[in-house]
């Protein structure tokens, strides 16, 4: 843990959800875990919208989850309801900053459509396709609207997780040129949240495990944009009984529908605690404040469906 970080400013932790959907216990998992370690560590912790994505992201959903961390006792120094000297703190409100940044970088129009790479027949890199370089020359169709992608530098990028430990990864060759915008214009996330991240001054990002293969990308562009690399940690996540990340269709409930129905939010707290190891079964009501400095990050392990003892208890 950087309590200070390189160049001397204190612990700067954030939670940057998406407004696409209602948070449920594995992101209010997380955010409870990024908000311990920013409050352990006697940091600040920021709350920045990602609503990067204008088709996905919808304004209500933001009051939602805001309404709905308060109300597990999630805490902010900063965000969008609050103010603070790093603001906007929604990315669609930060446009300029990521112009700025794109300028800096060597970049090149691409016109594929996915369509296209898939009859490339891109090389299959676990789920994700490598983008195969073929705009790297001139946009293969200048006249359709065209993305925008980065010529990304070879070579293995390395960094230490504090709970995922070593990690490696050759982006150019795993995943190819990044794209950084979008043929409709929307900003890609890899570079928001890079941009974001430097300009924050975030030191710690803790974030769901979901994103381990985002930070390579996410490390070589702030080299390229010569800003301070933040220290990470990728915490597990909740999984349902198939072993996949908890979602909707595990049918775990959400936090407004525990809030909505009635449940004490000490409760959901104790449970998600429970979850973590960080509190015996025995304790079936305890709030987020007094949970600060329980809470090692080397010791969490992947969790099964926390939210059955919800489900029972009420
Ligand atoms: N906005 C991303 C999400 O909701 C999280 C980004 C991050 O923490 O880096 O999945």
């Amino acid at each position: 843990m950087s309590e200070v970080s390189a160049v001397g400013e204190l612990y700067r932790g954030r939670f940057a959800p998406s407004p696409t959907g209602r948070i449920h216990l594995g992101n209010a998992r997380t955010a409870l875990i990024a908000w311990l370690d920013a409050r352990q560590a006697g940091g600040r912790f920021v709350m920045r919208i990602e609503d990067v994505d204008p088709l996905r992201s919808r304004p209500e959903l933001e009051a939602r989850l805001l309404a709905d961390l308060r109300w597990l006792g999630i805490d902010w120094d900063e965000g969008p309801d609050v103010g603070g000297p790093f603001g906007p703190y929604r990315q669609s409100a930060r446009s300029e900053l990521y112009e700025g940044a794109l300028a800096r970088l060597a970049t090149y129009r691409c016109s594929c459509t996915r369509r296209e790479l898939r009859a490339t027949g891109a090389v299959l890199e676990g789920e994700e396709p490598r983008y195969p370089g073929t705009c790297r020359e001139g946009a293969r169709a200048p006249a359709r609207a065209t993305a925008i992608r980065w010529r990304t530098p070879a070579g293995t990028v390395a960094f230490a997780d504090r709970v995922m430990g070593p990690i490696s990864q050759d982006v150019a060759a795993t995943v190819g040129d990044l794209l950084l915008r979008r043929s409709d214009g929307a900003w890609a996330y890899q570079l928001a949240v890079v941009v974001d991240d430097a300009a924050m001054g975030i030191t710690d990002v803790v974030r769901g495990a979901d994103l381990l293969s985002s930070t390579p990308r996410q490390l070589l562009l702030l080299r390229a944009l010569d800003a301070q690399a933040p220290s990470y940690a990728h915490v597990p996540l909740i999984l349902g009984e198939d072993g996949q990340k908890l979602s909707k269709r595990h049918g775990a409930p959400d936090i407004s529908a525990l809030r909505e129905g009635g449940a004490a939010p000490e409760r959901v707290i104790a449970a998600l605690a429970g979850s973590l190891g960080i509190v015996g079964p025995e304790v079936q009501a305890i709030t987020a404040a007094e949970l600060v400095g329980a809470l090692d990050l080397r010791r969490l392990r992947p969790t099964k469906v926390a939210w059955e003892r919800l489900s029972r208890g009420g």
